[in-house]
């Protein structure tokens, strides 16, 4: 029987394991895909203290080294289930079922999706939500990137550096992303910020070739090789919905000890109903998880 299994290796997920496994917990660490979560997938991280400016991948990768350097156990395995059986819980996964006293949900969100017409059929081939990974694609090519909250902004300016020409198109009348980012995108040249507008069709036939958006009643077209998404994030909580520890819109209920309403059953990170989802608050929300773990497994 293990003490706590955690589930997902991202900023909450890594930040938890090394407090457990520092307290001389019995802990294991499940991840379904690379360690890292969201922030391998993020060009540039100027807001984690003690890195004035680093890739997300950079991030990732220290905190990933840090918990194999604990001897952390970390099991490659995606979890499908969670039950809670009083006496103890039971984590099953692909691969195998195990049994422990606690479990910490950290399997983070994944970008949103438009869901507008053609969408599907270039997804992956001229959509993408990872400018780190596809970026270099669209090297002196036309981008347009959809979103104006701080990811939008962010990686926006990350791929004003690869592209041509680069048009951020927003919902809104004004973006939402922190002024010093903001100001950053407008002082360049090849980035253009079409405001109150809404892409509504992807275009082409075999290769993405544009988009069409709407913007006061009327339809624009837009030539472009690539489009980038942030227009927000969906929780990973499908496999969690047995528990009735959700709320409406997915995301899992905590307090300030992050307990979930199941005891033994915490949660910490951005798949936790929270006002700001960051790297500093999932790794505060992980350490918060543990402590209080502690006190639960001495009770
Ligand atoms: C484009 C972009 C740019 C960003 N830029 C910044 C920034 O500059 N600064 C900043 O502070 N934050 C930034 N963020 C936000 C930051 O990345 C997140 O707040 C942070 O990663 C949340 O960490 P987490 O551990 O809660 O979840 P996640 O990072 O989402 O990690 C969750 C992990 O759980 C795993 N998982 C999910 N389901 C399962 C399962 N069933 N079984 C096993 N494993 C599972 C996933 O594979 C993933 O590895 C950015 C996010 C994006 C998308």
């Amino acid at each position: 029987m293990y003490d706590i299994l955690i589930i997902g290796s991202g900023p909450a997920g890594m930040t938890a394991a090394i407090y457990a496994k520092r307290a001389n917990l019995n802990v294991v660490l499940f991840e379904k895909g690379a360690p890292g979560g969201q922030v391998v997938s993020t060009a540039e991280v100027e807001n984690y203290p003690g890195f004035k400016k680093t890739s997300g991948y950079e991030v990732a990768t220290n905190m990933f080294e840090h918990v194999l350097s604990l001897g952390i156990q970390v099991k490659f395995e995606e979890v499908i289930e969670v039950l809670d059986l009083v006496t103890h819980k039971v984590v099953k996964t692909t691969d195998s079922v195990y049994e422990t006293k606690t479990v910490l949900i950290t399997t983070g969100a994944v970008p949103r999706t438009l869901g507008v017409k053609n969408e599907e059929n270039f997804t992956y081939n001229g959509i993408s939500w990872c400018a780190i990974c596809d970026g270099p694609l669209y090297k002196d090519k036309k981008i347009v990137v959809v979103g104006g909250g701080n990811s939008a902004v962010e990686e926006s300016i990350y791929l004003s550096s690869l592209a041509s020409h680069v048009t951020v198109v927003q919902n809104l009348p004004h973006l939402t992303a922190d002024l010093k980012s903001q100001e950053i995108l407008r002082n360049k040249e090849n980035v253009e910020i079409i405001y109150d507008a809404k892409v509504i069709e992807f275009l082409g036939d075999f290769n993405l070739e544009g988009v069409k958006v709407l913007k006061q009643d009327k339809e624009i077209l837009i030539p472009c090789d690539g489009v980038f998404e942030y227009i927000g994030l969906r929780p990973v909580t499908d496999m969690f919905k047995n528990l009735g520890i959700l709320n409406d819109y997915g995301y899992v209920k905590v307090n300030s000890k992050m307990e979930t309403s199941v005891k033994g059953i915490y949660a910490a990170g951005d798949v936790c109903e929270k006002q700001i989802r960051q790297i500093v608050t999932a790794v505060n929300d992980g350490a918060i998880a543990v402590q209080n773990i502690l006190k639960y497994l001495e009770q």
